[in-house]
Protein backbone atom coordinates (compact mmCIF):
# COMPACT_ATOMS: atom_id res chain seq x y z
CA UNK A 1 0.00 0.00 0.00
CA UNK A 2 1.49 3.17 -0.79
CA UNK A 3 0.00 6.43 1.29
CA UNK A 4 0.85 8.98 -1.93
CA UNK A 5 3.95 11.14 -1.26
CA UNK A 6 7.08 11.54 -3.23
CA UNK A 7 10.93 10.58 -1.53
CA UNK A 8 11.93 14.22 -2.19
CA UNK A 9 14.45 14.02 0.06
CA UNK A 10 16.14 10.43 -1.01
CA UNK A 11 16.44 11.76 -4.49
CA UNK A 12 17.72 14.92 -3.71
CA UNK A 13 20.77 13.16 -1.57
CA UNK A 14 21.19 10.37 -4.28
CA UNK A 15 21.56 11.90 -7.10
CA UNK A 16 22.50 16.00 -6.49
CA UNK A 17 25.62 17.45 -5.89
CA UNK A 18 25.29 20.49 -3.74
CA UNK A 19 24.97 23.38 -5.65
CA UNK A 20 22.76 21.90 -7.83
CA UNK A 21 20.55 20.28 -4.66
CA UNK A 22 19.97 23.88 -3.86
CA UNK A 23 19.11 25.23 -6.78
CA UNK A 24 16.74 22.53 -7.26
CA UNK A 25 15.34 22.98 -3.76
CA UNK A 26 14.79 26.22 -4.19
CA UNK A 27 12.53 25.20 -7.85
CA UNK A 28 10.64 22.45 -5.85
CA UNK A 29 9.54 24.96 -3.08
CA UNK A 30 8.60 27.00 -5.82
CA UNK A 31 6.20 24.32 -6.87
CA UNK A 32 5.38 23.39 -3.55
CA UNK A 33 3.92 26.65 -2.67
CA UNK A 34 2.58 26.93 -6.21
CA UNK A 35 0.81 23.37 -5.59
CA UNK A 36 -0.70 24.31 -1.97
CA UNK A 37 -1.82 27.28 -3.40
CA UNK A 38 -3.35 25.24 -6.06
CA UNK A 39 -5.07 22.42 -3.43
CA UNK A 40 -7.25 25.41 -2.17
CA UNK A 41 -9.81 24.82 -4.89
CA UNK A 42 -11.24 21.96 -2.82
CA UNK A 43 -12.48 19.96 -6.17
CA UNK A 44 -11.25 16.33 -5.31
CA UNK A 45 -11.62 16.31 -1.99
CA UNK A 46 -14.39 14.00 -0.73
CA UNK A 47 -15.02 13.77 2.44
CA UNK A 48 -13.79 9.84 2.70
CA UNK A 49 -10.11 8.95 1.64
CA UNK A 50 -9.84 7.86 -2.18
CA UNK A 51 -8.49 3.80 -2.54
CA UNK A 52 -7.35 3.22 -6.04
CA UNK A 53 -6.77 -0.89 -6.88
CA UNK A 54 -5.43 -2.17 -9.93
CA UNK A 55 -5.89 -5.11 -11.90
CA UNK A 56 -4.03 -7.80 -13.50
CA UNK A 57 -0.74 -7.91 -13.59
CA UNK A 58 -1.17 -4.92 -11.89
CA UNK A 59 0.96 -2.52 -8.63
CA UNK A 60 0.88 0.20 -6.44
CA UNK A 61 3.73 1.78 -8.49
CA UNK A 62 6.98 0.13 -10.38
CA UNK A 63 10.21 1.70 -10.02
CA UNK A 64 8.55 5.01 -9.10
CA UNK A 65 6.06 4.62 -12.07
CA UNK A 66 1.86 4.82 -11.18
CA UNK A 67 0.26 2.13 -12.07
CA UNK A 68 -2.89 4.87 -12.06
CA UNK A 69 -0.25 7.20 -14.14
CA UNK A 70 -0.23 10.24 -13.10
CA UNK A 71 -3.82 9.81 -11.23
CA UNK A 72 -3.06 9.86 -7.12
CA UNK A 73 -1.21 13.25 -7.62
CA UNK A 74 -4.23 14.82 -9.79
CA UNK A 75 -6.31 14.02 -7.17
CA UNK A 76 -4.40 14.93 -3.98
CA UNK A 77 -3.45 18.50 -5.17
CA UNK A 78 -7.15 19.36 -5.14
CA UNK A 79 -7.95 17.81 -1.93
CA UNK A 80 -8.27 14.25 -1.94
CA UNK A 81 -6.31 11.99 0.52
CA UNK A 82 -5.36 9.21 -1.97
CA UNK A 83 -3.84 5.62 -1.08
CA UNK A 84 -3.07 3.41 -3.77
CA UNK A 85 -3.70 -0.43 -2.75
CA UNK A 86 -1.09 -3.37 -3.53
CA UNK A 87 -2.77 -6.62 -3.80
CA UNK A 88 -1.72 -10.22 -5.72
CA UNK A 89 -0.56 -9.01 -9.27
CA UNK A 90 -2.64 -12.53 -10.19
CA UNK A 91 -5.09 -14.01 -7.77
CA UNK A 92 -8.55 -15.06 -7.24
CA UNK A 93 -10.83 -12.09 -7.12
CA UNK A 94 -11.88 -13.72 -3.03
CA UNK A 95 -8.16 -13.58 -2.35
CA UNK A 96 -7.27 -10.13 -3.59
CA UNK A 97 -10.67 -8.51 -1.73
CA UNK A 98 -9.29 -10.17 1.68
CA UNK A 99 -5.79 -8.42 0.89
CA UNK A 100 -7.81 -5.79 0.12
CA UNK A 101 -9.98 -5.49 3.22
CA UNK A 102 -7.50 -5.19 5.27
CA UNK A 103 -5.85 -2.48 3.44
CA UNK A 104 -8.94 -0.63 4.27
CA UNK A 105 -8.66 -1.41 7.61
CA UNK A 106 -5.24 -0.28 8.19
CA UNK A 107 -6.16 2.76 6.15
CA UNK A 108 -9.48 3.79 8.10
CA UNK A 109 -6.84 3.15 11.38
CA UNK A 110 -4.29 5.91 9.85
CA UNK A 111 -6.78 8.12 8.76
CA UNK A 112 -9.58 7.87 11.53
CA UNK A 113 -11.91 8.34 8.44
CA UNK A 114 -15.11 5.59 8.95
CA UNK A 115 -15.74 5.02 5.17
CA UNK A 116 -13.26 5.39 2.39
CA UNK A 117 -14.18 5.62 -2.20
CA UNK A 118 -13.02 2.60 -3.67
CA UNK A 119 -11.83 3.23 -7.12
CA UNK A 120 -10.29 0.54 -9.44
CA UNK A 121 -9.48 -0.94 -12.98
CA UNK A 122 -10.31 -4.01 -14.42
CA UNK A 123 -9.51 -7.03 -11.87
CA UNK A 124 -9.96 -4.53 -9.47
CA UNK A 125 -13.96 -4.47 -10.55
CA UNK A 126 -14.43 -7.43 -8.70
CA UNK A 127 -12.08 -7.14 -6.08
CA UNK A 128 -14.10 -3.79 -4.84
CA UNK A 129 -16.98 -5.42 -5.17
CA UNK A 130 -16.08 -7.91 -2.58
CA UNK A 131 -14.99 -5.59 -0.11
CA UNK A 132 -18.44 -3.46 -0.78
CA UNK A 133 -20.20 -7.27 -0.36
CA UNK A 134 -18.69 -8.25 2.81
CA UNK A 135 -18.00 -4.96 4.09
CA UNK A 136 -20.84 -2.74 3.07
CA UNK A 137 -20.42 -0.69 6.25
CA UNK A 138 -16.73 0.11 5.36
CA UNK A 139 -17.49 1.53 2.17
CA UNK A 140 -18.93 4.84 0.80
CA UNK A 141 -18.72 4.37 -2.80
CA UNK A 142 -17.63 1.94 -5.68
CA UNK A 143 -15.98 3.28 -8.90
CA UNK A 144 -15.22 0.26 -11.53
CA UNK A 145 -13.31 1.54 -14.30
CA UNK A 146 -13.10 -1.04 -16.99
CA UNK A 147 -14.00 -3.52 -15.17
CA UNK A 148 -14.22 -7.54 -15.39
CA UNK A 149 -17.47 -7.42 -14.19
CA UNK A 150 -19.22 -10.21 -16.12
CA UNK A 151 -15.63 -11.96 -17.41
CA UNK A 152 -13.46 -11.47 -20.52
CA UNK A 153 -13.48 -13.25 -23.52
CA UNK A 154 -9.76 -12.83 -23.76
CA UNK A 155 -9.74 -15.22 -20.31
CA UNK A 156 -12.03 -17.66 -21.77
CA UNK A 157 -9.81 -18.28 -24.53
CA UNK A 158 -6.84 -18.07 -22.44
CA UNK A 159 -8.17 -20.82 -19.89
CA UNK A 160 -9.42 -22.73 -22.62
CA UNK A 161 -5.86 -23.29 -23.86
CA UNK A 162 -4.30 -24.09 -20.77
CA UNK A 163 -6.88 -26.29 -19.58
CA UNK A 164 -6.78 -27.26 -15.99
CA UNK A 165 -4.91 -30.48 -14.32
CA UNK A 166 -2.65 -29.95 -17.45
CA UNK A 167 1.29 -30.01 -18.49
CA UNK A 168 0.31 -26.33 -20.29
CA UNK A 169 -1.50 -25.28 -17.27
CA UNK A 170 1.60 -25.84 -15.04
CA UNK A 171 3.90 -24.63 -18.04
CA UNK A 172 1.89 -21.60 -18.30
CA UNK A 173 1.20 -21.17 -14.47
CA UNK A 174 5.41 -20.81 -13.85
CA UNK A 175 5.70 -18.67 -16.90
CA UNK A 176 3.43 -16.06 -15.64
CA UNK A 177 4.32 -16.29 -12.20
CA UNK A 178 7.66 -15.03 -13.44
CA UNK A 179 6.11 -12.10 -15.22
CA UNK A 180 4.79 -11.34 -11.71
CA UNK A 181 7.57 -12.03 -9.90
CA UNK A 182 9.45 -9.15 -12.01
CA UNK A 183 6.44 -6.91 -11.23
CA UNK A 184 6.69 -7.30 -7.74
CA UNK A 185 10.27 -6.86 -7.68
CA UNK A 186 10.25 -3.40 -9.17
CA UNK A 187 6.70 -2.88 -7.12
CA UNK A 188 7.85 -4.27 -3.41
CA UNK A 189 5.23 -6.78 -3.91
CA UNK A 190 7.10 -9.73 -3.16
CA UNK A 191 5.40 -11.31 0.20
CA UNK A 192 1.82 -11.33 -1.31
CA UNK A 193 1.08 -14.36 -2.83
CA UNK A 194 0.52 -15.31 -6.44
CA UNK A 195 -1.31 -18.14 -8.59
CA UNK A 196 -2.11 -16.52 -12.15
CA UNK A 197 -4.53 -19.42 -13.28
CA UNK A 198 -6.81 -18.64 -10.10
CA UNK A 199 -6.95 -14.97 -11.66
CA UNK A 200 -7.64 -16.34 -15.03
CA UNK A 201 -10.75 -18.58 -13.40
CA UNK A 202 -11.66 -15.19 -11.78
CA UNK A 203 -11.95 -13.24 -15.09
CA UNK A 204 -13.30 -16.03 -16.83
CA UNK A 205 -17.15 -15.47 -17.72
CA UNK A 206 -17.71 -18.90 -15.77
CA UNK A 207 -16.08 -17.62 -12.64
CA UNK A 208 -17.07 -14.35 -12.81
CA UNK A 209 -20.90 -15.90 -12.97
CA UNK A 210 -19.97 -17.76 -9.81
CA UNK A 211 -18.77 -14.95 -7.94
CA UNK A 212 -21.78 -12.62 -9.37
CA UNK A 213 -24.46 -14.97 -7.92
CA UNK A 214 -22.62 -14.36 -4.62
CA UNK A 215 -21.73 -10.87 -4.99
CA UNK A 216 -24.58 -9.45 -7.36
CA UNK A 217 -24.56 -5.92 -5.76
CA UNK A 218 -25.56 -3.33 -8.66
CA UNK A 219 -24.84 -5.54 -11.81
CA UNK A 220 -27.36 -4.33 -14.25
CA UNK A 221 -29.06 -7.66 -15.95
CA UNK A 222 -28.86 -6.43 -19.48
CA UNK A 223 -26.04 -3.77 -20.63
CA UNK A 224 -27.58 -0.91 -19.34
CA UNK A 225 -27.09 1.13 -15.15
CA UNK A 226 -27.38 -0.52 -12.25
CA UNK A 227 -28.76 0.00 -9.30
CA UNK A 228 -26.49 3.15 -7.34
CA UNK A 229 -27.54 2.61 -4.32
CA UNK A 230 -27.02 -0.85 -2.56
CA UNK A 231 -26.64 -1.79 1.35
CA UNK A 232 -25.92 2.41 1.42
CA UNK A 233 -23.17 1.65 -0.67
CA UNK A 234 -22.93 4.17 -4.10
CA UNK A 235 -21.84 1.62 -7.39
CA UNK A 236 -20.26 3.60 -10.53
CA UNK A 237 -18.38 2.62 -14.04
CA UNK A 238 -16.85 3.83 -17.29
CA UNK A 239 -15.62 1.82 -19.82
CA UNK A 240 -13.11 2.09 -23.19
CA UNK A 241 -14.51 1.20 -26.49
CA UNK A 242 -11.40 2.51 -28.72
CA UNK A 243 -8.79 0.47 -29.61
CA UNK A 244 -5.75 2.30 -31.08
CA UNK A 245 -5.75 5.40 -29.93
CA UNK A 246 -1.77 6.58 -29.92
CA UNK A 247 0.48 5.53 -32.70
CA UNK A 248 3.14 6.02 -30.19
CA UNK A 249 2.11 3.96 -27.44
CA UNK A 250 3.47 0.08 -28.42
CA UNK A 251 0.51 -1.18 -26.78
CA UNK A 252 -1.76 -0.25 -28.68
CA UNK A 253 -1.44 -3.04 -31.22
CA UNK A 254 -1.73 -6.22 -28.58
CA UNK A 255 -4.65 -4.39 -27.64
CA UNK A 256 -6.20 -4.66 -31.14
CA UNK A 257 -5.72 -7.80 -31.65
CA UNK A 258 -6.98 -9.18 -28.85
CA UNK A 259 -10.27 -6.37 -29.31
CA UNK A 260 -10.75 -9.03 -32.43
CA UNK A 261 -12.40 -12.25 -30.21
CA UNK A 262 -15.36 -10.08 -28.92
CA UNK A 263 -17.54 -9.21 -31.65
CA UNK A 264 -18.80 -6.52 -29.50
CA UNK A 265 -17.93 -2.89 -28.39
CA UNK A 266 -14.22 -3.62 -26.09
CA UNK A 267 -11.43 -1.83 -24.91
CA UNK A 268 -9.06 -4.49 -26.22
CA UNK A 269 -9.78 -6.61 -22.78
CA UNK A 270 -13.06 -6.28 -21.58
CA UNK A 271 -16.33 -5.57 -23.14
CA UNK A 272 -18.58 -2.69 -22.69
CA UNK A 273 -21.29 -4.45 -21.35
CA UNK A 274 -18.94 -6.33 -19.11
CA UNK A 275 -17.66 -3.35 -17.95
CA UNK A 276 -21.34 -1.93 -16.55
CA UNK A 277 -21.89 -1.48 -12.64
CA UNK A 278 -24.35 0.58 -11.29
CA UNK A 279 -25.06 4.35 -12.65
CA UNK A 280 -22.65 3.89 -16.01
CA UNK A 281 -21.02 7.35 -16.60
CA UNK A 282 -20.08 6.79 -19.92
CA UNK A 283 -18.13 4.84 -22.73
CA UNK A 284 -14.36 6.58 -23.54
CA UNK A 285 -12.41 6.81 -26.60
CA UNK A 286 -9.83 4.65 -24.69
CA UNK A 287 -8.46 0.89 -24.65
CA UNK A 288 -7.93 -0.69 -21.42
CA UNK A 289 -4.35 0.53 -20.89
CA UNK A 290 -5.28 4.49 -21.47
CA UNK A 291 -8.36 3.99 -18.70
CA UNK A 292 -5.70 4.30 -16.05
CA UNK A 293 -3.44 6.48 -18.01
CA UNK A 294 -0.48 4.29 -19.93
CA UNK A 295 1.54 3.60 -21.14
CA UNK A 296 3.20 6.90 -19.22
CA UNK A 297 0.13 9.43 -20.29
CA UNK A 298 -0.25 8.35 -24.36
CA UNK A 299 -3.94 8.30 -25.35
CA UNK A 300 -6.00 10.07 -27.69
CA UNK A 301 -5.08 13.35 -26.98
CA UNK A 302 -8.32 14.86 -28.68
CA UNK A 303 -10.60 12.93 -26.58
CA UNK A 304 -10.66 13.85 -22.55
CA UNK A 305 -8.17 13.16 -20.77
CA UNK A 306 -8.37 10.01 -18.89
CA UNK A 307 -7.28 12.25 -15.68
CA UNK A 308 -9.73 14.34 -15.57
CA UNK A 309 -12.59 11.47 -15.54
CA UNK A 310 -10.88 10.56 -11.97
CA UNK A 311 -11.03 14.10 -11.07
CA UNK A 312 -14.46 14.49 -12.01
CA UNK A 313 -15.39 11.59 -10.05
CA UNK A 314 -13.94 12.67 -6.84
CA UNK A 315 -16.18 15.82 -7.27
CA UNK A 316 -19.34 13.72 -8.16
CA UNK A 317 -18.54 11.98 -4.97
CA UNK A 318 -17.22 15.27 -2.88
CA UNK A 319 -20.94 16.77 -4.33
CA UNK A 320 -22.65 13.53 -2.74
CA UNK A 321 -21.22 13.79 0.58
CA UNK A 322 -18.89 10.73 0.22
CA1 LIG B 1 -2.45 4.14 -24.29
Amino acid sequence: MTVFSFPWRLLLRTFLPPLHRFVFALAATTLLFGASAHADSGYTKTRYPIVLVHGLFGFDSFLGVDYFYGIPSALSQDGARVFVAQVSAANSTEVRGEQLLAQVKNIMAITGASKVNLISHSHGGPTIRYVAGVAPQLVASVTSIGGVNKGSRVADILRGAVPAGTLSETLVNNAAKAFVALINLGSGGTSLPQMPTAALNSLSTAGSLDFNRRFPQALPTGCGSGAELVNGVRYFSWAGTQLVTNILDISDGALGIMSLVFGEANDGLVSACSSRLGTHLGDYRQNHLDEVNQVVGLRDWFSVDPVTLYRQQANRLKLLGL
